[in-house]
């Protein structure tokens, strides 16, 4: 998961659009309005982006429901529900789907849909979409917060309301190998069907939807170039339906689109038709997942995907169950089902101390990439900043780092990186691996130097793995 951007950089307008130049930056972050500094192959055009959405900060901080909500559910103190052991569905939250005005609002916006991939058992639902398989009686609300029971019939809540937008740099996700240089139209509405302790987006991933917008007042449905002017009030309540997801990337002159910062999974119907449109108008997809999905779903998913970064984050069922209350097997399965369905990825391992910095843990991970998948797939060490409920724990220790590379190196990896570390040599540079020179430089999410040509290297042509512009 790509942490939301914080609001820290305004760029100029792009030549042709409406510009901000006016604003001083204060006025400019008032509404929303940050940058990033391009890439390489894109330093001539300034991006105009967007912040990250967040609502509940509009709304009067994290941890409370949005005032003004008309039946607005409490959050359900303390701990969520736990992960379904293997087989078995997920505990939910009882009795605490929308009632009333707020679901009539819910639905009159259009962010309440019936949701794809789920069975009935009478009165009873049960979603297909992942391992957690969540069974909801009447009235109750999903693992993931974004699901509900109503009447029979299991919605989504997650549709066309996101929480967060951005256009960040494709290398931000991070994607390596996949169109470098380029623009990513990010977006994310709450909820995940994880709990992981370390989570860096824990303000949205750990809310319901009903947290971060507000289906009250005046419906709004900004174009592309309004979206950079609305007001706080406006970020919660604005909609913003896939075709207007795919106007504001092409307006925006994104490559793709990215389904990040929380976990899709979670909002798969909007994601999928979201996706299948951009298809149809040459905008690529690419999903950024923990990978806790069904093959079922994950296989119809795929007919869209363009690229994916898959993280791993850790080689141990026990650490994935107390980590992040989730599960190992599933994720290497979509790790095999995205190579089987030819959608290019790459697998981050964050590096968390006390966790998942074991030398021999990291080596049977790297072991098993090698031989399920194969030496070409990158994998992104990343470095652990405290965070969420690991605010105890330092930051991961840079010979950690270092180690973890050397044993992906030695185990047959051929495209290894280290991320959220400066000063490091190589860290984020791509090497050939046959004449071993450096391909693509990059500083933090900028590229310095691109040295493919049509997927080959330009010393040797050794082709290099991955999605290129030109090939
Ligand atoms: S996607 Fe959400 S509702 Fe579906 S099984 Fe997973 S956690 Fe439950």
């Amino acid at each position: 998961m790509d942490q939301v951007p914080s609001q820290d950089v305004i760029l100029p307008a792009p030549a042709g659009t409406p510009d901000d130049q006016g604003l001083t930056r204060r006025q400019a972050l008032g509404l929303g309005i940050v940058g990033f500094a391009g890439a390489a192959a894109l330093a001539s055009a300034c991006y105009r982006t967007l912040c990250a959405m967040r609502a509940n900060k509009v709304a009067g901080g994290a941890s409370s429901a949005a005032p003004g909500l008309p039946g607005a559910v409490p959050q359900p103190g303390g701990a969520a529900p736990a992960a379904a052991p293997a087989g078995k569905s997920a505990s939910v939250f009882k009795q605490d789907a929308p009632t009333g005005e707020l679901w009539e609002l819910w639905q009159k916006r259009g962010w309440a849909r019936e949701a794809k991939r789920y069975v009935t058992l009478g009165r009873n639902v049960q979603c297909q979409i992942c391992p957690n398989r969540c069974l909801l009686e009447p009235g109750d609300r999903s693992h993931c917060r974004n699901r509900v029971n109503k009447g029979g019939k299991l919605y989504t809540l997650a549709y066309g309301n996101p929480c967060a937008l951005h256009v960040d740099p494709i290398e931000k996700k991070p994607l390596f190998h996949f169109l470098p240089g380029s623009g990513a139209f990010s977006l994310a509405t709450a909820g995940c069907v994880l709990r992981c302790l370390n989570c860096q987006n824990w303000d949205i991933s750990q809310k319901k939807p009903e947290e971060t917008k507000l289906a009250t007042g005046e419906e709004i449905r900004p174009k592309p170039e309004g979206l950079v002017r609305l007001s706080d009030s406006g970020h919660a309540r604005y909609s913003l339906f896939p075709e207007d997801v795919v106007a504001a990337a092409e307006y925006f002159q994104c490559a793709s689109i990215a389904y990040t910062y929380s976990e899709p999974i979670a909002y798969y119907e909007y994601m999928y038709d979201t996706a299948r449109l951009a298809r149809a108008r040459k905008i690529r997809n690419v999903w950024i997942t923990c990978g806790f999905i069904n093959e079922e779903a994950l296989v119809d998913l795929c007919q869209y995907l363009d690229a994916a970064n898959v993280n791993l984050k850790s080689f141990s069922d026990d650490i994935y169950r107390t980590l992040n209350e989730g599960a190992l097997q599933p994720i290497l399965d979509t790790l095999k089902t995205l190579k089987k369905n030819g959608v290019w990825f790459e697998v981050t391992n964050l590096v968390v101390p006390t966790y998942t910095d074991k030398p021999d843990m990291m080596r049977r991970m790297c072991d098993w990439l090698v031989k399920n998948i194969g030496p070409d797939y990158p994998l992104h060490f990343s470095r652990f900043h405290p965070m969420y409920k690991l605010t105890h724990l330092s930051p991961t220790p840079l010979d950690i780092l270092l180690e973890a590379r050397d044993i992906a190196r030695n185990a047959g990896l051929r495209h290894v990186y280290i991320g959220n570390v400066r000063g490091v040599e190589g860290a984020e540079a791509t090497f050939c691996p046959g004449c071993k020179k450096a391909v693509i430089e990059r500083d933090v999410f900028s590229v310095t130097a691109l040295r493919v040509k049509h997927g080959k290297c330009e010393s040797c042509g050794k082709a290099i793995p991955g999605v290129w512009q030109d090939a």
